[in-house]
């Protein structure tokens, strides 16, 4: 692969040298396949909406071109004013770009601000006032510095919208709108997704023009690193099949999802009691609490992390093993994004969603996106009645061709992992994905822990 490394390394994209070392100190060896489309385009100023499936490396591939343009030849810098604004739909995405683009950021001589809901508005506004660079903000916090005259967008060179879909998902069609208006023809716009919609396309081309669609993936693919089981399950027993799936499996790092604020409060009490370490991230809890659980679970003092869908969009969490889907997302878009937490930058992992009689609907709509790449699986102590012989998956019409592999699947004590090609691969103790074997249950049933909840 020596020939395809030289033509793919960074050093082909035509960036500086201040930008090569960092990504050579940073341990970034090749592009990925979307940094190398986007790179180029973007450098050579183009406006674009990319679509490329989760864990990619989106956001390098819109920070590198963007900050190259700032500075071109490294020069210090001596006057500082807002030229690249980055927005993202939540504070977590928000944070995450912040690091990330730190340290490229110092090496061209900027200053970066971090504005998001939550966040101490008086500090945010001083940094402001000093000067800064690099804007990355949740909306309605940039909208606030905006409207108090903290911040002066008019001077933006580079717009960029992370997770642009979830912005309109959000209410914020008519802020783009806006925000679009007031930058004008003289910034470069980008717009990124792994789940660019229609919509989103319709809105980027009434305002940027002219503008190069950039789809490495089909939107809404979800990457083949990622191995799916579904689990049909009777919804009082979901809390017992959750455990069990984390004590068989051994995992060290899950990220379970569920719907709802309220729901994720109980599941995280429930796991606690069989002895598991647990936080909780949702909507309604303290922005510093929110801040602090998340650290938690990215340094391993937390074992499972319980989250709706807000922890769904963009959060790149090393060694996160499997995400587990209590329940079937709300919006169909958000279970790629749920299930994209792991599998990143080609390293495999798991997704397992579990689904009750009540979520059946769903499921068949789900199955549109997810086509023939989940597999199901029938625990007959937590399947219901109805599933025991053969399994949902089978019985929506799109299905009905695989009718027989899936019912053989169905049967099956317990099947192990599967590689790309469908061929069974050697499962290690770490992967261990085929300890799904309910008659195996007693033996690895996690253990109610006996101390208070
Ligand atoms: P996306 O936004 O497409 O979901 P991210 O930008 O969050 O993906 O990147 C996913 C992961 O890939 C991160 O852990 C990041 O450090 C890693 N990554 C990004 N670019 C590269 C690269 N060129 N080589 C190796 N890993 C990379
Ligand atoms: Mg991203």
């Amino acid at each position: 692969m020596a020939d395809g490394r030289e033509v793919n390394a960074f050093g082909k994209l035509k960036l500086g040298d201040a930008l090569l070392e960092v990504l050579e100190q940073e341990g970034y060896s090749q592009p990925t396949p979307i940094q190398s489309r986007l790179v180029p385009v973007l450098l050579a100023s183009a406006n674009a909406v990319a679509s490329a499936q989760t864990g990619s490396g989106k956001t390098l591939a819109f920070l590198l071109p963007t900050l190259h343009l700032m500075n071109p030849d490294g020069k210090p810098v001596t006057h500082h004013y807002p030229r690249l604004f980055i927005l993202s739909p939540t504070k977590e995405l928000a944070q995450q770009i912040y690091e990330v683009s730190r340290p490229f950021v110092q090496a061209l001589g900027f200053r970066a601000v971090l504005l998001q809901g939550g966040g101490k508005r008086a500090e945010e506004t001083k940094r402001l006032e000093k000067g800064a660079d690099v804007i990355i903000a949740t909306p309605q916090r940039a909208l606030e510095h905006i409207e108090a005259r903290h911040l002066d967008i008019k001077s933006v060179k580079h717009f960029v919208v992370d997770e642009a879909d979830m912005m309109f998902d959000m209410g914020f069609v008519s802020y783009l709108e806006k925000l679009f208006g007031v930058l004008g023809e003289r910034s470069q716009k980008v717009i990124v997704s792994a789940t660019i919609t229609p919509r989103v396309v319709k809105l980027a081309k009434t305002y940027i023009k002219p503008l190069r669609r950039i789809e490495l993936d089909p939107p809404g693919k979800i990457a083949d690193t990622i191995t799916q089981y579904l689990y049909p399950v009777v919804r009082s027993k979901k809390e017992g099949l959750l455990a069990y799936l984390i004590s068989a499996n051994h995992l060290k790092r899950v990220l379970v999802f569920v719907r709802k604020k309220e729901l994720a409060d109980g599941v995280a009490d429930g796991l606690r009691e069989w002895g598991y370490k647990v936080g909780v991230l949702h909507g309604e809890r303290m922005h510093l609490e929110r801040k602090k659980t998340l650290l938690a679970f990215r340094e391993g003092r937390i074992q499972i992390l319980v989250a709706t869908d807000i922890a769904a969009r963009g959060l790149d969490i090393a060694e996160l093993e499997a995400v587990i889907n209590y329940d079937i997302p709300h919006v169909k878009h958000d279970f790629i994004h749920r299930v994209g937490r792991t599998g990143r930058a080609g390293k495999e992992g798991a997704a397992m969603t579990l689904v009750s009689p009540d979520e059946i609907e769903q499921l068949a709509d789900l199955q549109k996106v997810l086509g023939n790449k989940i597999k199901e699986i029938i625990l007959p102590e937590y399947a219901p009645k109805e599933v025991k012989s053969r399994g949902w998956l089978i019985q929506a019409p799109q299905r009905r061709r695989r009718k027989a592999s899936v019912a053989a699947a169905g049967k099956e004590k317990h099947s192990g992992p599967l590689n790309k090609k469908g061929k069974k691969r050697k499962t290690t103790k770490r992967d261990g994905f085929k300890l799904h074997d309910a008659s195996k249950r007693s033996a690895s049933k996690p253990r109610r822990s006996r101390g208070r909840k």
